[in-house]
């Protein structure tokens, strides 16, 4: 592993327990589980393990808090100033929360300083300025009546996580929710709680009354079901896996819970032949590499059109061979381990079946040193639509890279996917940009940039990539219901 001199200190673990209705307290059963350092395979610390006893207890907290307690009559501003309570607290604490999650999650400490940490404290001041602008019509119909709306909050949200951006989603499903009214019940991943814990008791110091954030953390099949199935809960948020979100849908379905899905991806990065090149390839190692591979929006299909390919291949080939991998707390390194043992595998067994499938390994393909969850960053070429590492979203450091001649066939391809989360497309001629933009079906389409992401721009999928959106004002329907109140005039 390459080590570096300048790393920054580990952080102290001061949130274990669940934060249940204002209280940090053990999971009713006294169970707790691992939480591993991916870096190292070294357990970091013990967390509580909640399941349904202790979801039943974070609901009730919810649903007082929101029914009976303080939150549901308070101010609309007084929200909005506690969210950016929350903010400026995070703000305070950067340098302890990034090497928390690059402690947690396995990312470099460089890129949680500077990447997720911005966009959570955006993403928060970005709702934080919603809360007081929410608000509904008048409405002209016939007869003596006066009509008007109300967008009154959906009621206690049920938020469950996965690990790639542990802290920045957290303030995905925070941010609106808490902005719209919402109480939240929110169940962390398993591989990352540690952040989402910390970010609930810089929620407890901004003042957030009790009630209003609980945080479960526990198993997806256990905790994350009970929220599931809680009668108490009223819409559920969900990012992850999509097998994981038909099993949600199937039980929410009991209680006709709103959903919000945000997903998986197989995302078409489109290098046309008069694309800026050195752009080009930047652009495709960042939408692919980032996060060690870990984005449901990763380009994972980068199609390049034939004149280029041979040019687009070797500097690819000579950008990813320069990227450095070591330990996440140093402050150079660009890529750190894959989150656990089970995305590690999973990921390593997909490299095994590019090469049987007769894809070009270039570059990577190995285990990255001995202890860890390290994998080299990998380049495949000479792929075809088929192969697995084509239509499967592996989640890792491996890029795919295909070629196409003319922007007929490479609309179709970029479409023959049940994914829909993402594309983007590289040149210099912008109505041949345009074109392609509006034929993709995908929820965001960059043009000569890629994972530009912003509070305000909504962010989601068509297909099975999610069901409504993250972000922006649409995000905040989701926690909202249209209320008509109708007066006769009489
Ligand atoms: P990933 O591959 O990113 O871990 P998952 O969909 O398995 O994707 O997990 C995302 C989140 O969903 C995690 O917090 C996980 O614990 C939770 N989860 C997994 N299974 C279920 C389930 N059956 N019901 C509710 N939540 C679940």
């Amino acid at each position: 592993m390459v080590t570096t001199r300048e790393t920054v200190t580990p952080p102290q673990i001061r949130q274990t327990e669940c934060f249940i209705g204002g209280q940090w307290v053990a999971s009713v059963s006294g169970k707790v589980f691992d939480t591993i350092n991916p870096a190292t395979e070294a357990v970091i610390c013990q967390v509580a393990e909640g399941d349904a006893a202790d979801i039943d207890v974070a609901v009730a907290a919810a649903r007082q808090a929101i029914d009976k307690g303080p939150w549901g009559t308070m101010d609309a501003r007084d929200r909005g100033a506690l969210i950016y309570a929350l903010a400026d607290l995070i703000e305070a604490d950067v340098d302890e929360l990034a090497a928390l999650e690059a402690l947690d999650n396995g990312k470099p400490v460089t890129e949680a300083r500077t990447i997720d940490l911005p966009l959570v404290i955006d993403c928060l001041r970005y709702y934080a300025g919603w809360a007081d602008k929410i608000h509904g019509k008048t409405i002209p119909i016939r007869g003596p009546h006066f009509v008007y709306t109300r967008r009154e909050p959906v009621g206690v949200a049920g938020q469950i996580i996965p690990w790639n951006f542990p802290m920045l989603m957290t303030a995905w499903k925070w941010g609106p929710a808490l902005a719209a009214g919402c109480t939240v019940v929110m169940k962390p991943a398993e591989q990352t709680p540690l952040s989402c814990l910390r970010m609930a008791r810089l929620a407890q110091k901004a003042g957030f009354p009790d009630g209003v954030i609980n945080v479960v953390p526990g198993y997806g099949a256990t905790a994350g079901a009970a929220i599931v199935r809680h009668p108490g809960v009223d819409k559920i948020a969900f990012t992850g896996e999509h097998t994981t979100a038909k099993l949600i849908m199937r039980e929410a379905a009991e209680t006709m819970k709103r959903l919000t899905f945000e997903l998986g991806g197989k995302s078409p990065n489109i290098v046309c032949a008069d694309a800026n090149l050195d752009a080009a390839v930047e652009g495709a190692h960042l939408g692919l590499f980032f996060n060690q591979g870990q984005c449901c929006c990763a380009g994972s299909r980068i199609f390049v059109e034939a004149p280029i390919y041979e040019a687009f291949v070797e500097k690819i080939v000579a950008r990813t061979k320069g990227r450095k991998l070591g330990d996440p707390m140093a402050i150079s390194t660009e890529q750190g381990p894959q989150v656990d043992r089970a995305q590690f595998d999973k990921i390593m067994r997909y490299i095994d079946l590019g090469n049987q499938q007769g894809a070009r390994c270039l570059t990577g393909g190995q285990r990255f040193g001995d202890r860890g969850y390290f994998i080299e960053p990998t380049v495949f070429t000479g792929v075809t639509d088929d192969m697995a590492i084509a239509t499967d979203e592996i989640f890792g450091p491996v890029m795919t890279i295909l070629k196409f001649d003319g922007v007929d066939e490479i609309v179709a391809r970029a479409n023959q996917t049940c994914y829909g989360l993402a594309a983007a497309v590289w040149t210099q001629d912008i109505a041949k940009a345009h074109h392609i933009a509006a034929r993709v079906r995908a929820g965001t389409v960059w043009i000569n940039c890629y994972d530009v992401l912003d509070a305000a721009a909504p962010f989601g999928g068509f297909k099975m990539s999610g069901i409504g959106r993250e972000l922006g004002e649409a995000a905040l329907n989701n926690y909202l219901e249209d209320k008509t109140v109708t007066v006769s005039l009489r």
